[in-house]
């Protein structure tokens, strides 16, 4: 009896030696470099972290160009640290083009907003613009607010592709934010898609877009796909919609890229 204890348990023992030996130490799988560079932290999003690139701090649109002219100022309007849609003028976007990226925006609309459906604050984040016009990748934004429209043109949604999985939107009047993760698609030598873009947004805080996948940039009409597209960095656009509804105010935009 006391043999056979022995021996089971020296058995044992040797079982558990070997499974060890057999899965290495633990020092193998722990990984040193590259060290991820340090960044700063802010308190909320509405401060960048150390390393954005600040696209609007209260003060000026040095960073914006007109869309349809790019050697033309951004002629949108800014008061009380915010900046307002000039639908006259036409939609801005970004000096510079990025590629992959983190954005954070805040949004606007009035509180004395008038109309209905998507003739009610409509405008937009085009992620990646590609050209005059509305020519891109439309995040939309437009009073979600026991405002009735197709939800796959509602605020959060990417416009007439992706429906949002929620509806967090505020009142109008309140201010609103976008955090997004931007993937810009990429092609190969002969034109054809490599990887689709990829988007995660989240609307006040709430997930609405869950990492999918775009088709093609946005369409008013017809499916989106990615013919005659080109691959390459792109600027960030921000659409003055022809609606006849009061005009959106943004806020607080800066932009970390990937
Ligand atoms: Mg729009």
């Amino acid at each position: 009896m006391k043999i056979s204890l022995l021996t089971g348990a020296l058995l044992l023992s040797t079982a558990v030696l070997a499974q060890a030996q057999q899965a290495g130490k633990p020092e193998d799988t722990e990984v040193y470099e590259p060290v991820p560079k340090v960044v700063t932290a802010s308190p909320n999003l509405a401060t960048p972290p150390s390393d954005a690139l600040v696209l609007f701090d209260g003060k000026d649109l040095s960073q914006w160009v007109m869309a349809d002219d790019r050697n033309a100022p951004a002629k949108w309007k800014v008061s009380g640290g915010m900046f307002t849609v000039d639908k006259t003028t036409g939609n801005i976007e970004t000096k510079k083009a990025f590629t992959n990226y983190q954005l954070h925006l805040e949004w606007r609309i009035p509180a004395n907003i008038s109309g209905t459906g998507q003739a009610r604050g409509n405008s937009g984040v085009f992620l990646a613009s590609l050209g005059k016009g509305d020519l891109g990748y439309e995040l939309q934004i437009v009073d979600s607010y026991q405002n009735k429209t197709y939800v796959n043109g509602m605020a959060g949604s990417i416009y007439k592709q992706r429906v949002p999985l929620a509806n967090p939107a505020r009142k109008p009047g309140e201010w609103q934010s976008y955090d997004v993760v931007w993937m810009a698609p990429t092609f190969k030598a002969d034109g054809s898609v490599q990887t689709p873009a990829r988007v995660t947004v989240f609307f006040n805080g709430v997930l609405v877009q869950n990492n999918v996948e775009l088709a093609g940039p946005t369409r008013y009409i017809g499916p989106p796909s990615y013919e005659g597209q080109k691959a390459g960095p792109a600027p960030i656009k921000l659409q003055a919609h022809g609606d006849k509804s009061e005009p959106d105010s943004f806020r607080n935009i800066w932009v970390r890229e990937l």
